[in-house]
Parts: C-alpha cells; structure tokens; sequence
C-alpha cells in the first residue's frame, strides 16, 4: 500500500482506523493486530535517527517493548492514541520524546495522552475542572489563586519544598460550559518529583482537606455535592493523561498554553518547550534526583480502605486489564444488556482482572454513558460505577466511585451459567499469556465481604 493512502502524515494508512474487536477479525489478522505493528512507511534519515516509532494494540505489550527500547534509548516512552468513539478504543505508541515530538507535529489531528507508568517518578500534576454552568458566580481569578497557594503552602510544610506561583505550567482547554485546566508543577529549580502518581494521590488527601476548610468560594458538582478544583481519579495505576495540542477524539478543545500562566514570565515560549515541560514524566528521568518522601506507606493506604485488610492483603496471583472491548464477549454482552435498559448508548470503558490467593478470579467491568447507582436508587451525574463479577460464584455486583458511596456494595445479581463456563474458558486460555503486575492495586480496589443475599435481575427492572 502507498503511504499517500494515509490519512495523514506520518502515519501508516492502516494505523489511524480503529482497530476493532479482535475477536471478529480472522485467526490470520488478529494474531497480527494483537501483538505490533510497525510505521509501514519509509522513514527518513532524520526519523531514523531520533529512534524507532511503533504502535501496538495492547499496553501491557507497549510498555514491555519500552522497557527494551529504554536501554539504547533513555527517553523511550509510551503514549497512547485514542482511536475509537465508540468503544473507548486506543493504541499505543513507542518511541522517544524526540521522535514523539517530531510526529506529532506533522499529525492533522491530536488526540494523544501521555501514559504515566506505575512506579515512575513524576512531577506534581493536577486536572483542574468544574461546571461553570453549575457555579455561576463565581470568581475564578480568586479559586485559581486559592488553589496554587494552598499547593504552595502545604508543600512547604509537609516537604519543606518552597514553591512559587511560576512554578505551575498551566494548559487551559476551557469554553463556556467548563473550566478545564492541565497543571504541571516544577516544584523549585530542582524539579522535585514525586515517586510516583499514587504518591501524588497521597498528597491530593491532605491537599483537597485543606482546601475544603476554608474556601473562598465554593464549588459544586451536578449532584449538589460540594467538590475541590481538582479531579482525585487521576493518580491510578499507567494513568492517560491528554497531551499538550491535543482533544478527546471528536472534540476541539485543544490544550493550549494558559493565558494566565506565568511559568515562562514575559520570555516568548516555544511549542516543543512547552511539551517538554508539560510532560508528568519529565525527559532524562535518571538525571532526577530529589524524590519527595511518600507521605503513606503501602499498609496504611491499603487499611485505611479495605475493610478486611487482614485478608485481603494476600499478595495477588495473577492480574491483567485493557480499555475498551474485553475478551470476556459473553459476559461483557450480557452485562451492557443490562445496562441498556438504564442507557441505551452505555459501552465498556475499561475492564480489568484480579485473583487472590485463594484462586478467586474477580472481572471488573467499567461501562461508560451508565452511571446508575443502587446506592442513590438513579444515575449520578458525573460520578461513574463499576461491576465486579466474582467468577468462582457466578455473580456480579456494582460499586461506585463517588465518594459518597466508596464503602457501598450492591446487593449479588446472578449471571447465567452458560455464560460464566463461556467466561471461564476465555479467561483459562488467556491466563497462561499473562503477566503479574502491581498487587497493591488490586487491593485498593477490592471489594468488601457482605451481603449474601441474591436479588434477580428482572426484580430491578420491574421496579
Ligand atoms: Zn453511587
């Protein structure tokens, strides 16, 4: 194939469509869908020379072929491209910063996310949002300041870190609905990093107190709940977190250097500066050597959330998750048949699998546009729920990520039989292919033992 078929430089013609359900591609392609594939195109002496650039389908196999790349090549990175409306779809993209930069410049369209890798050392990073439809009146110039100061000023007290204003790269995506603001911190010339995004998300507990004591104003979600500046679901596990002069797929708000950023001062900045400094993973990572300390260690993150730490803190066996599609095609089909009757257009986000050590496999499904909650008996309104199946029991149950409901656990529904032995088989064969990964995040997130009773599903819908 020509590469004057692509729909745009750079990129292979095959690359920018979606990838689709593996499962309905033929034996022949899927093999090759679900492992690498390569720029196809020829790539210039000057391409070659900044480092490979490969893409993948899956991002275990991404961040696997970065931590070889990494060797030959220091800033070799992962970041992944959203490439699927419907589905939540992404591939993943390997190469170094230099070579990343170079592409990425010469793409028509943008919507590409840095992927923050567990355990990587990272700088102090924030998504700021709220409705501005919801807070009429507020006055943002003032909300924005309360923000950096109390950053400013609980750094220095909980690091000894002093910190300026210009010390924050802001990257502003607003329009009149939404404020939306990408903040980067380069905390002191010394650029100190944190370990890693849990770390963060240990310091954004203290942060989001104390911002809540005694706000200027404050600041409400679409449930009435009150809310801080920040997003908290940011600081997980290979987190995405979008790019400078990149949109969501089939938006066009794009990142933008802020207009009332005052990192760079009165100095004229540079798109290429810009992207470097906005990276939460800085470039020469080795070179960085002021860590700030973690605030909890690992057992009192785990039993401050788990309500049967002792249990559960057995170490995990086996764990693998994706975005979008999920090989378990009976399970998932079954479950988003559900959904649909609270929405229609709901789709799977995310899934992941988890088993401990008592051979227990547990399958977690994260639909989209379906925020229904039997805690509050009707959808949230910004707030999203997860499904957990236990796959020994054949059952399956919904928790919620609005704080509110963090301890909640709906009651057990049944899954079919036929559907569980369908999901068993796949997740066999599936198993021997697979990888450990963190257990510890698979602990944060357990579910908590209760509720023993059975409710069918038809019992819901009849309501
Ligand atoms: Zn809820």
């Amino acid at each position: 194939m020509q590469d004057d078929d692509a729909p745009y430089p750079g990129f292979s013609a095959k690359c920018p469509k979606p990838i689709g359900r593996l499962e309905n591609e033929p034996p022949e392609k899927r093999a090759r869908l679900d492992g690498q594939f390569v720029v196809s195109r020829r790539e210039s002496l000057y391409e070659i020379s900044l480092g490979p650039l490969e893409f993948f389908t899956r991002q275990r196999f991404a961040i696997a072929r970065r931590s070889e790349l990494v060797k030959s090549y220091p800033n070799a990175r992962v970041f992944s491209q959203e490439i699927s409306e419907e589905n939540g779809g992404r591939h993943y993209i390997v190469t170094t910063l230099e070579r990343f930069w170079y592409w990425y410049t010469n793409q028509a369209i943008r919507n590409i996310y840095e992927v923050i890798e567990l355990d990587k050392p990272c700088r102090l990073y924030f998504d700021l949002e709220y409705s501005k439809e919801i807070n009429g009146n507020i006055d943002h110039q003032r909300l924005y300041e309360y923000f950096i100061e109390t950053n400013i000023s609980l750094l220095k007290e909980l690091f000894d870190v002093e910190v300026q204003k210009s010390d924050f790269l802001a990257l502003d995506s607003s329009n009149d609905a939404k404020f939306s603001c990408h903040l980067i911190g380069h905390l002191t010339k010394k650029d100190y990093l944190f370990a890693n995004n849990v770390a963060i998300g240990s310091y954004t507990k203290q942060l989001k107190q104390r911002l809540l004591d005694n706000p200027p104003q404050r600041i409400f979600n679409a449930d009435g709940q009150e809310i801080v500046l920040f997003d908290e679901g940011v600081y997980t596990k290979n987190r995405n977190f979008r790019l400078f002069l990149s949109t969501k797929l089939g938006k066009d708000r794009f990142l933008k250097h802020a207009m009332y950023c005052t990192f760079y001062g009165s100095a004229e900045s540079k798109s290429k500066q810009i992207f470097f400094d906005a990276l939460c993973v800085p470039a020469n990572l080795s070179s960085h050597e002021n860590i700030l300390p973690d605030l909890e260690s690992p057992l009192s993150r785990v039993s401050e959330t788990a309500s049967s730490a002792a249990q559960q803190l057995q170490p995990l066996e086996y764990v693998r998750e994706g975005n979008g599609l999920s090989p378990f095609i009976e399970l998932e089909e079954f479950l988003l048949q559900m959904f649909r009757r609270w929405k229609p257009d709901v789709y799977m986000r995310q899934w992941k699998v988890t088993i401990d050590k008592n051979k227990k496999p547990i399958i977690t499904f994260y639909p989209a546009n379906c925020r229904y909650c039997f805690k509050i008996g009707r959808q949230h309104k910004s707030n999203s729920q997860f499904w957990a199946v236990n796959v020994s029991k054949g059952d399956v149950v919904q928790r919620c990520f609005d704080p509110d409901c963090r301890s909640f656990t709906s009651n057990y529904f049944p899954i079919p039989k036929s559907i569980m032995e369908a999901t068993r088989k796949r997740l066999n064969a599936d198993k021997e292919a697979e990888e450990n990964e963190d257990p510890l995040e698979i602990l944060l997130e357990s579910k908590s033992d209760k509720q023993p009773c059975l409710t069918q599903w038809n019992g819901i819908f009849d309501e």
